[in-house]
């Protein structure tokens, strides 16, 4: 960048900015998944709404990419870019709770654990994602899947309003009563419109809850899976519940001679009564023959942040994504061919359900675009060692390719990866010519487009 540029830009901050260069600056321009390997020209640590609108302005004279960056979750690494300017949000960790009104205000830096951490205090709680180290922004702007949302719906069904600073450095709010469009676009459309500084989320009684996993073994699976799908189309909306492919880590609830080997399982999270949870889980679990669970009370944190540890920060991620409407025997023939072969401890196959209160709203009401699927389905190839890139991306590729014929046309954008732009279309689903519009209109020259990038 420009020295006089920075130097301008520094006067402006209260945050720093970090150059290349710089002690830090490799530290810095890293994202989660470490096969994102790209040299910003500046990353801007914002603690304020001031800072946000000094660096857009900034990138935007100097003519370069600006990044936005929440808690650095995306797996194609939109958290930065080639000689981009990154806003990095991660020191904005203000959360203020209203108990009264049940809402909450949280910046654009929280992840989940922080988020969760201040709404427990008060009993509280909304859809969030199911691991406590990603992002409230990212998560929250794609549209939010967790174990909350047959209940509580997603995410962005939950944002009642939000702080944005757009292209041109300008500052709005946008709510039922102010630019609603802008809201409509927010929920569910990415990070295609600004850069969302606050967000307002209704929150729900959420304080202790009945969850874990509970593992099977693999022949049981069309077993499982069928199970599933039965009982979750009806199944009490406190029931989060989602399928998985897990190899066994060396944790004392599996038995010691079974670790290291692949099961399929059920996460599941109950927040009703709590006398209520076996009863609940029980098609689940008559399902077949457990062979290990974790299942019991803890506090809602506690189960938000259970699986952090199989996804520590430095991995290598490629990840793919469908929508389903139901489990067909198609489908679970795909599973059983590919499922089985989860090549590392890390990687795996959720199946999400994603009906219940997501079901109530209408599918033009949010920019959401896939509210007629009963799934999503991710499937993540998450491992540490980068000399095995090919062989995880190809097990994510033909699982992917193999399920296809048995889902709907597109996929969740916050599960897709950076090869599937060209899909950004369907992913985005019915809505998508509605998501041109407003981004015509609020970011007509296409200045935010490092994400699931919608054309204006
Ligand atoms: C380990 C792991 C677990 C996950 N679990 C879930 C899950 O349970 N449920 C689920 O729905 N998804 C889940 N995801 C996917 C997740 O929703 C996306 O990766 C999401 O982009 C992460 O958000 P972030 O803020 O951490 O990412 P970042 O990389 O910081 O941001 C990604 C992009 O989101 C946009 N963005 C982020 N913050 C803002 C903001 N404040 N204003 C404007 N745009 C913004 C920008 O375009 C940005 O480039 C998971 C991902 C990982 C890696």
């Amino acid at each position: 960048m420009d020295v006089k540029t920075v130097s301008e830009l520094k006067s402006q901050l209260r945050g720093e900015v970090i150059l290349p260069g710089d002690e830090g600056y490799e530290k810095a321009r890293k994202v989660y998944n470490a096969m994102i390997d790209k040299q910003p020209n500046a990353i801007v640590r914002c603690t304020g709404v001031a800072d946000v609108v000094a660096s857009v302005k900034a990138a935007r004279a100097e003519g370069i990419d600006i990044a936005i960056r929440g808690g650095g979750h995306s797996v194609p690494g939109f958290g930065t870019a080639d000689h981009a300017l990154v806003v990095d949000l991660n020191r904005m960790k203000g959360i203020r709770v209203d108990a009264k009104t049940k809402t909450v205000w949280a910046e654009g830096g929280c992840t989940w654990g922080d988020f969760n951490h201040a709404t427990h205090a008060f009993g509280l709680a909304t859809t969030g994602g199911i691991i406590s180290t990603t992002g409230i922004g990212g998560l929250t702007l794609g549209g939010g899947i967790g174990y909350l949302t047959r209940g509580a719906g997603l995410s962005v069904d939950n944002l009642l309003s939000a702080d944005v600073v757009l292209a041109d450095g300008s500052f709005v709010t946008a709510s039922e009563r102010e630019n609603q469009d802008l809201l409509w676009a927010l929920r569910g459309g990415g990070g295609n419109f600004g850069v969302v500084t606050n967000f307002q989320y209704r929150l729900h009684e959420v304080k202790e809850v009945v969850g874990g996993p509970m593992f099977f073994e693999i022949e049981d699976a069309p077993e499982v899976m069928r199970a599933y799908d039965k009982y979750i189309t009806d199944a009490p909306r406190e029931l989060g519940a989602f399928f998985l492919w897990q190899t066994a880590p060396p944790l004392p609830f599996i038995p010691k001679d079974r670790h290291g080997d692949t099961f399929c399982g059920m996460v599941v999270c109950w927040v009703g009564r709590s006398e209520r949870a076996k009863d609940v889980f029980a098609p689940l679990r008559d399902a077949a023959r457990v062979v290990a669970e974790h299942v019991g009370p803890m506090p809602y944190p506690s189960l938000n942040s259970a699986f952090d540890g199989l996804v520590p920060p430095g991995l290598q991620h490629y990840w793919k994504t469908l929508f389903a409407k139901g489990i067909t025997d198609g489908a679970i023939e795909a599973h059983m061919t590919f499922g089985p072969k989860v090549p590392t401890v890390n990687s795996t196959t959720h199946i999400y359900s994603i009906n219940g209160a997501v079901h109530d709203v209408a599918p033009d009401a949010t920019a959401f675009g896939h509210r007629d699927a009963k799934y999503a389905v991710v499937i993540a190839g998450m491992w540490p060692d980068p000399a095995h890139n090919e062989s995880n991306i190809r097990w994510v590729r033909d699982y992917h390719k193999a399920l296809e014929p048995h889902s709907e046309l597109g996929g969740y954008i916050n599960f897709a990866s950076g090869d599937d732009l060209d899909r950004v279309a369907v992913n985005y689903g019915s809505n998508y010519d509605r998501l041109r519009k407003v981004k015509s209109k609020y970011d007509p020259s296409n200045v935010f487009h490092i994400n699931q990038n919608i054309k204006p």
